[in-house]
C-alpha cells in the first residue's frame, strides 16, 4: 500500500517497524534509514504517519512505550498537530542525513544544515531537564507536552552521537540510489554497503 506524499513528492508506504531494520548501529542512523532510497528520484518512506513514527521509536529504543502510547493517543486527538510534528520529524531527518553523509564522506557539512540542525538541538534541550538520582544527574525528557517529543528526542542522541562519532566509523553506503548510513565495527573494515534488506547491493 503506498499514498502519495505532495508536498514532499516522495511516496509513504506501510511498513511494521521490527528488530530486522536497526542496521545502522546507532537510533540515529537507523530513523535516517526510514526513508528507502535517498539518491533516487522516487524515495519511499516508510513513516507514513505519526503513529508510524511512535511505533518506530519504540522498537529503536528512543522512546519509552508507555510515553509512546501517550504520544500516540495524542496524535490520534489532534491529528492537525501530528501532521505538524510528522513533517518537523522528516525535516530533521532530511538534515541529519545530509551532516552526517558529508561526515561520512570525509567533507563538511553545509552550512544551512548545520544551522538547521542547530535549531533542532535548541529546541530539543528545552524538552529536557537535569535530574539528580542515585548519586548522579541525569538527562531526562519533561514530562510529556508536545508531539514534537520524538524529534525532540531523535536531535538529543543525534548531539551525543556526533560529538563521540568514532574516527572514520561512520559509513555512506556504496550504493548511490540507496544512501543508507551505517556503523562498522572499525575505521579498517571494508564493508562497502549497508547491508539492508531493500539495498539492491548486498556485498
Ligand atoms: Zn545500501
Amino acid at each position: 500500500m503506498a499514498k502519495d506524499l505532495s508536498e514532499t513528492g516522495e511516496t509513504a508506504i506501510v511498513h511494521e517497524f521490527g528488530e530486522g531494520d536497526l542496521i545502522g548501529g546507532h537510533p540515529v542512523l537507523d530513523f535516517i534509514n526510514t526513508l528507502i532510497r535517498w539518491g533516487s528520484p522516487e524515495p519511499l518512506d516508510r513513516l507514513d504517519g505519526y503513529i508510524s513514527l511512535a511505533q518506530w521509536s519504540v522498537v529503536a529504543g528512543v522512546m519509552e512505550p508507555a510515553l509512546a502510547d501517550i504520544v500516540a493517543m495524542k496524535a490520534s486527538l489532534e491529528p492537525d498537530d501530528a501532521v505538524v510534528a510528522l513533517e518537523n520529524a522528516r525535516a530533521l531527518r532530511g538534515i541529519l542525513h545530509h551532516v552526517l553523509a558529508a561526515h561520512a564522506q570525509g567533507g563538511e557539512p553545509a552550512y544551512d544544515d548545520m544551522e538547521a540542525f542547530e535549531a533542532f538541538w535548541k529546541q530539543a534541550i528545552g524538552a529536557h531537564r537535569l535530574a539528580f538520582t542515585d548519586d548522579h544527574i541525569e538527562i531526562r525528557p519533561v514530562a510529556f507536552t508536545s508531539l514534537t517529543i520524538i524529534a525532540d528526542l531523535i536531535t538529543r542522541d543525534a548531539v551525543d552521537l556526533v560529538k563521540t562519532l568514532p574516527d572514520r566509523r561512520l559509513r555512506l553506503c556504496a550504493n548511490d540510489a540507496c544512501g543508507w548510513l551505517y556503523l562498522v565495527k572499525s575505521a579498517r573494515a571494508k564493508q562497502r554497503y549497508c547491508g539492508g534488506r531493500v539495498c539492491l547491493n548486498k556485498r
